[in-house]
């Protein structure tokens, strides 16, 4: 059952749920449910929803075919692009294929680890795409930072990340998991790849916008030029040089050419230069500078669908990071779930705590450098807990820590001198990079603890 989800009878028996209710949705109750129908009366609460579903790492929940119920109304692309379809009726069958299809798919997979968030996403991407036979657009929207989205992935980039984001799909495409077919090209400002730019004609002397144009009239009995006003009177146009009347384009004058005047520095010329104001961070760009982006549709190729399968394999980014004293995921996984037996049994609380890296994915593209950060910090946290403490570093990001039985206050203090001097390790690191962000938190494993509930929690963070 899922609090606020209809369930809908079928003949296939799926657990096929119609959400109407937007309130209070964890979306890890999906992961029990075979489809979703979203009900598009409330186009917003169901958008942000959709997204957090295929945001998910949890294959089992962003895999989900996702339908919109939609009577009435416009769907908008992003939207449309995240589901399974659209339905005007709430019909079975479309719902039913698309369930033993991508049941059908999922068939294929086998598990997949990575250390690599590059490769955790394109894995994602891969196994996305294969399930729906589906092709990764660029869609329009104006809400995007680049004015273009390609919705699934842009997910796992902030707006200040898009380089980053196309810098992925290039390197899917290198790696021939990707075909991509040209769609379309853009421009973005070079300052912060916004695509919301005010393109004007400016002077060429001091930029001023404020500029009008004129045509130029040359009379070609005197041989006079000179712009249009110049000409006017009110017996029609009249040569100012030689006083007699213009009478047929083509025949007696014609207009070669337009002249602009600038309002401001009173500056004539024929040419404008063309600039672009940034919309978002107002920096004036000449169009010719702007950063010029492809926008290419890509389909899986069979080695993507070989990716898809089993996860992505790259020479050298697959190897495991290992460090000293630090377990595995999954052998930390077993660790946890052993502690929250033992602390069922034994009615004593133990914690679980969590230091998570928010990098931006440009200040991890220097692996070395990143990897040298991860033992620094791997070392200090080590000479800083007990050697009863389980330890291990997850996702590229997240440093887990399970810690027996050593009460909840001191692990809040634990976790601060963490945090403050992680803090003081990345501003040295990345001395004038701000956008970086730590986040510490901890659970208390006891009785009433699940283990099922608090891993889709870990394993989302
Ligand atoms: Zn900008
Ligand atoms: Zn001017
Ligand atoms: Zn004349």
């Amino acid at each position: 059952m899922i609090p606020g989800g209809k369930k809908i009878q079928n003949a296939g028996n799926f657990e096929i749920y119609l959400i109407t209710d937007y309130q209070d949705q964890d979306i890890r109750h999906f992961a029990l449910a075979d489809a979703l129908v979203l009900d598009w009366q409330q186009p917003d609460h169901a958008t942000a929803l959709l997204k957090e579903i295929r945001a998910s790492f949890i294959e089992s929940i962003y895999l989900l075919p996702v339908f919109i119920f939609n009577a009435d109304g416009v769907v908008s692309d992003t939207p449309k692009s995240l589901s399974d379809g659209e339905l005007s009726v709430v019909q079975e069958e479309p719902i039913g294929k698309m369930i033993r299809q991508v049941k059908k798919r999922r068939e294929d997979f086998t598990p997949h680890e990575t250390n690599s968030s590059e490769n955790r996403i394109l894995t994602k991407l891969f196994r996305y795409m294969y399930t729906r036979d589906k092709t990764l657009n660029p869609e329009v929207d104006v809400h995007a930072h680049m004015g273009y989205e390609y919705p699934l992935i842009r997910l796992h980039y902030p707006a200040g990340e898009s380089m980053e984001m196309l810098k992925i799909l290039r390197r899917g495409t290198e790696n021939d998991f990707f075909q991509g077919i040209f769609v379309d090209k853009t421009h973005v400002c070079p300052n912060c790849h916004s695509g919301h730019l005010n393109l004007r004609e400016v002077c060429t002397k001091c930029a001023s916008a404020h500029i009008s144009s004129e045509n130029l009239i040359h009379h070609f009995v005197c041989a006079y030029m000179g712009p249009e006003g110049d000409f006017v009177t009110k017996q029609g146009l009249v040569c100012p040089k030689c006083n007699r009347q213009l009478r047929h384009i083509g025949v007696d004058y014609d207009k070669p050419s337009v002249i602009y005047r600038c309002h401001d520095c009173r500056h004539e010329f024929q040419e404008p230069d063309i600039t672009a104001l940034c919309l978002n961070c107002k920096t004036v760009t000449p169009v010719e500078k702007l950063l010029e982006i492809t926008l290419d549709k890509y389909s899986l190729t069979d080695l993507g669908r070989d990716a898809a399968r089993t996860g992505i394999k790259v020479a050298g980014e697959e190897r495991e990071f290992t460090i000293p004293g630090f377990v595995n995921f999954s052998t930390f996984l077993t660790f946890l779930r052993f502690e929250i037996e033992r602390v069922k049994v034994s009615g004593k609380e133990s914690q679980m705590g969590s230091v998570s890296l928010n990098l931006p994915a440009r200040l991890r593209s220097n692996r070395q450098q990143f990897e040298r950060l991860v033992l620094d910090i791997s070392d200090f946290i080590r000479n800083n807990t007990d050697s009863s403490d389980i330890l291990s570093f997850a996702n590229d990001n997240t440093f887990f820590m399970i810690f027996p039985e050593k009460g909840a206050t001191a692990v809040e203090k634990i976790l601060n001198d963490f945090r403050s001097s992680i803090e003081k390790l990345l501003s040295n690191t990345f001395e004038d990079e701000p956008e970086w962000n730590l986040a510490a938190q901890y659970e208390t494993l006891n009785a009433e603890t699940e283990y099922n509930a608090l891993i889709n929690q870990v394993k989302t963070i």
